[in-house]
C-alpha cells in the first residue's frame, strides 16, 4: 500500500514539462485513466476488507479437510523406466528384497502409461491427473507450424512487454524474456498447496520452469544447461579432424599444443552486446605430466591447478563467465581425461547451471537450489544430466557413463534422504532417472541378437541393468527405514523398458507412399526436412511417435482441408501403416495407430500429432526419422549404444507400482493418471472435476495405529 501511494505521488509530481498535441480523444483518455485508478483503489479496498472473511472461509475448509484426511505423510519415489517384468524377474531371483517386501505386505502391479509411452508425457499426466489433451505435452518435441522444425514442447522463451506490478496496476516499462511452461493444467501439489498442505517435489520431469506453489521444487528433465541446450558436452583434443564422424550434440575443440603444453578456451553462453551476439569464454591452459601420468589444468584466472588422472572424473569445477558490469554467469562442469596418447582427449560435461548462483530459476522458491547447494555442495542441475550422447558418440566409454550416472544418483539420493529425515508431514516426491538412462544405454546386454552387439563386447557390463534395479531397491530400503506404517509409500515408474533393435523411418515411408514430397531433382538424405516441398506434402513425422497432417490454415504451407479430407487421410495412413511388414524379421513393426481425436480430449487436443504410432517391441522411430531425414531404407538396424527404449505401444510397456499399503482391489487396473486424484483424496480433498484419473483405495496396514493423522 505504501509503495502504491509513493508511486502515485511520483506519478503526479515528478513528471517533467512536455508539449503535446491534444486530439479529440484526449479528454476520454484522461477520464478513463481516472476510471482505471478509481477501480484499482476500489479493488485494493475490497481486497483488504474482505481478507478476514476469505481467511475464515479457508480456515473452515482446511479444518474440514483435516478431518477427512486419511494420512499425514505420503512419500512417492519415481524410478524412471522401472519395468514390471524385470522387477518380477529380479524379485524371483531374490535380488530385490525391499521391493519384494512391498509386494508381499502391500501392493505390486503394472501401472498403465500414456500414449505415447514417453517420459515427458507420462510424468506430466502423473503431475496433473489428466490426459495429454489437457496438459499439452505429447512428446519431447512438437513442431513449429511456421518452419516445420522440431521445437521443445516443455518450455518456450517468450518476449513480452515488461510491467511493474503495483497492486492490481501494471505499469509498462520495456520488454523482458521469460521462459513459459509448455505443460498446462494444475499439478496436484499446487492443489494441495491451496489448502496449505506442504509438498517437496524433487526432480520430477517437466517441472522447468518451476511453478509457484506452497512447497519447494527442484526442476528436472528439460532444465537447460548454461548454453540453453538440453546438454552439450565438449571434447578437447589434440587430434585433428576428430569431429568428422560425430553428430551434433557436442562440440569438438582442437587444442593448440606444443610439446606437452596446450591451450584453448571454454565457450559459455552468448549474450547480446551492442546489438550483436557475443560468446562469453574463459581461457584454459594445461600440461601433460608424463612422469606422474596426469594432466594439469589451469582455468581462467584461477591460480589453483586442477590435476586430472586419466579415467577419473574431476570434482565439480565452477566456471565464472564475466559479462562486463553484470554479475558473472556461473556454471559447473566436470572433466575427464579419456586418453593421453597418441592424442590427448579431455571430455568436459555440459555446463550445468550453478545451483549456488543460478542464472535461471531452476527451483521454487528461487533460493531453494541455493539452500541445497550450501547444504550438500555442488550438484548437477541439467534436466538430462547423464550424458547419453557422449556415450553414443564414443566420447566417453560405458565405464565412464556408469560412474557419471551413479555420481548424479548419489547427489539426488543425499538431497532426498536428508529431506525425508527433516519432514514429518505433507507430500514428498522424488524422481530418479538413473534406471531410465542405464536401460537406454545397456539394454543390448539383455538381448543376444541385438544389432548394437555386432562387433561389441557383450560381457563386461552384462549386469549393468540388474545393478540399476538393485541400487533402486537399496534406496527403497533406506526410505522404508525413515517411514512407518502410518505413512503411505508409493514406488512408481512412468513406463517400462524393452529392446530397441530396429528403427522405422516414418518419413521415408511417407515419402515412398507419396505423402511427403521432395523438391524436384533433390535426392533424399538431408537433415531437418531440408529438401521437402511443403506445398505438395500431405503428412510428415516429428518426434518419436507422431505423424502430423499438413493442414491448411494450421501449418504455414498446409494443403489438406481440416475436416473430412484430414480424417480420410488419417484413416488411409493408419490402415496402410498397420499392415507394414518387415520381411527381414518376418513381423509387423507397428502394432496400432491411434488417431488424436480418439486418444485425447481437452483444450490442447488439437496440438497433438494427428496420428500416434504404437510400435511393436523391438521397433521405434529411427534416429534419421527423428531428425527429419528421408532415407532410401524404411527399416534400419539400431547399432547405437542407446539400445533400449519405451516408445512402443503403451500396453506393451506399462510402468510399475509398489506401495506399502494394500490396494483394496485384488486385480487392480491402475494408471499413472490415478496417482494425483488418489493423493488428493488421501489428504482429504475431493477429486477436482478437471482430473481424468480415478481414486485408488487402500487398506491401511493392520499394524497402523489410530487414524494415521495424529502422532
Ligand atoms: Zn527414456
Amino acid at each position: 500500500m505504501i509503495l502504491f501511494l509513493i508511486t502515485l505521488i511520483l506519478y503526479f509530481f515528478s513528471a517533467s514539462c512536455a508539449y503535446a498535441y491534444i486530439g479529440p480523444g484526449a479528454g476520454f483518455a484522461f477520464l478513463s485513466s481516472f476510471v482505471i485508478l478509481f477501480i484499482s483503489v476500489l479493488l485494493i479496498l475490497v481486497s483488504i476488507f474482505s481478507w478476514p472473511v476469505r481467511t475464515a472461509i479457508l480456515l473452515i475448509k482446511r479444518r474440514k479437510i483435516k478431518r477427512h484426511a486419511k494420512i499425514r505423510r505420503i512419500v512417492i519415489i519415481g524410478f524412471d523406466g522401472l519395468d514390471p517384468d524385470l522387477c518380477q524377474q529380479y524379485m524371483q531371483e531374490g535380488k530385490l528384497a525391499n521391493l519384494a517386501k512391498l509386494r508381499q505386505n502391500g501392493s505390486f502391479c503394472p501401472l498403465q502409461t500414456t500414449m505415447p509411452a514417453i517420459s515427458p508425457v507420462a510424468w506430466s499426466t502423473f503431475a496433473t491427473g489428466v490426459n495429454p489433451g489437457k496438459h499439452n505435452i505429447f512428446d519431447f518435441f512438437t513442431r513449429d507450424v511456421q518452419t516445420y522444425q522440431p521445437v521443445l514442447s516443455s518450455a518456450k522463451i517468450v518476449t513480452a512487454p515488461r510491467t511493474l506490478k503495483i497492486g492490481p496496476l501494471r505499469v509498462p516499462f520495456g520488454t523482458s524474456s521469460t521462459v513459459v511452461a509448455g505443460r498446462k493444467s494444475q499439478s496436484f501439489w499446487s492443489v494441495l498447496g491451496k489448502f496449505k498442505i506442504f509438498s517437496t517435489v524433487l526432480r520430477v520431469p517437466i517441472t522447468y520452469p518451476p511453478e509457484k506453489f506452497y512447497g519447494s521444487c527442484l526442476s528436472a528433465m528439460c532444465a537447460p544447461d548454461l548454453l540453453g541446450t538440453l546438454g552439450s558436452f565438449t571434447l578437447f583434443t589434440t587430434q585433428p579432424n576428430d569431429d568428422e564422424n560425430r553428430e551434433s550434440k557436442g562440440s569438438v575443440v582442437l587444442l593448440a599444443h606444443e610439446g606437452n603444453c596446450f591451450s584453448s578456451r571454454i565457450d559459455g553462453p552468448a549474450i547480446k552486446r551492442n546489438g550483436s551476439d557475443m560468446t562469453l569464454s574463459i581461457p584454459m591452459r594445461g600440461e601433460i605430466d608424463t612422469h606422474r601420468q596426469m594432466v594439469k589444468l589451469w582455468i581462467g584466472k584461477q591460480k589453483q591447478v586442477l590435476r586430472l588422472t586419466p579415467g577419473t572424473y574431476s570434482p565439480w569445477q565452477k566456471l565464472k563467465f564475466s559479462a562486463g558490469f553484470h554479475k558473472p554467469v556461473c556454471g559447473l562442469v566436470r572433466f575427464l581425461v579419456t586418453q593421453v596418447k597418441p592424442h590427448l582427449h579431455i571430455y568436459m560435461s555440459p555446463i550445468n547451471i550453478d545451483p549456488e548462483k543460478p542464472v535461471l530459476p531452476i527451483s521454487h522458491p528461487f533460493y531453494y537450489a541455493i539452500h541445497l547447494a550450501k547444504l550438500h555442495g555442488p550438484f548437477s542441475t541439467l534436466g538430462l544430466a547423464e550424458d547419453t550422447w557422449a556415450l553414443n558418440e564414443g566420447v566417453i566409454d560405458e565405464e565412464a557413463f556408469l560412474k557419471q550416472s551413479y555420481d548424479i544418483y548419489e547427489e539426488r539420493q543425499t538431497i532426498f534422504l536428508d529431506h525425508l529425515k527433516r519432514s514429518t508431514e505433507g507430500l514428498t516426491v522424488s524422481v530418479f532417472d538413473t534406471t531410465d538412462r542405464i536401460q537406454h544405454m545397456f539394454f543390448r546386454y539383455l538381448s543376444d541378437d541385438h544389432p548394437a552387439n555386432d562387433g561389441q563386447d557383450t560381457t563386461t557390463h552384462k549386469l549393468a541393468v540388474e545393478q540399476a534395479y538393485v541400487r533402486s531397491d537399496e534406496l527403497v530400503g533406506r526410505v522404508m527405514q525413515e517411514i512407518d506404517d502410518r505413512d503411505l509409500l508409493m514406488v512408481i515408474s512412468d513406463h517400462g523398458f524393452k529392446p530397441f533393435k530396429w528403427g522405422v523411418n516414418l518419413n521415408s515411408w511417407l515419402w515412398r507412399e507419396g505423402y511427403l514430397v521432395l523438391e524436384d531433382g533433390k535426392p533424399p538424405g538431408a537433415d531437418w526436412f531440408e529438401n521437402v516441398n511443403w506445398t505438395k506434402t500431405r503428412a510428415y513425422a516429428c518426434g518419436l511417435a507422431g505423424i502430423f497432417i499438413n493442414i491448411r490454415g494450421r501449418e504455414k504451407f498446409g494443403i489438406v482441408e481440416p475436416s473430412h479430407e484430414k480424417e480420410a487421410l488419417q484413416n488411409e495412413i493408419k490402415e496402410k501403416l498397420e499392415t507394414l511388414f518387415d520381411e527381414k524379421n518376418d513381423c509387423k513393426p507397428i502394432r496400432r495407430i491411434g488417431l488424436s481425436q480418439h486418444e485425447f480430449n481437452g483444450p490442447y487436443a488439437s496440438e497433438a500429432p494427428d496420428l500416434l504410432v504404437g510400435f511393436n517391441i523391438g521397433y521405434r522411430a529411427s534416429w534419421n526419422c527423428a531428425k527429419g531425414k528421408v532415407t532410401q531404407d524404411i527399416i534400419e538396424p539400431n547399432r547405437k549404444r542407446w539400445s533400449g527404449d519405451h516408445s512402443f505401444d503403451p500396453p506393451l510397456v506399462p510402468g510399475s507400482f509398489f506401495s506399502n499399503w494394500q490396494l483394496k482391489d485384488q486385480e487392480p487396473k491402475i494408471s499413472i493418471m490415478d496417482i494425483a486424484p488418489t493423493v488428493l483424496n488421501l489428504f482429504g480433498l475431493d477429486r477436482p472435476k478437471f482430473q481424468d484419473g480415478k481414486v485408488m483405495h487402500f487398506s491401511p496396514p493392520p499394524s497402523r495405529h489410530g487414524n494415521g493423522v495424529k502422532r
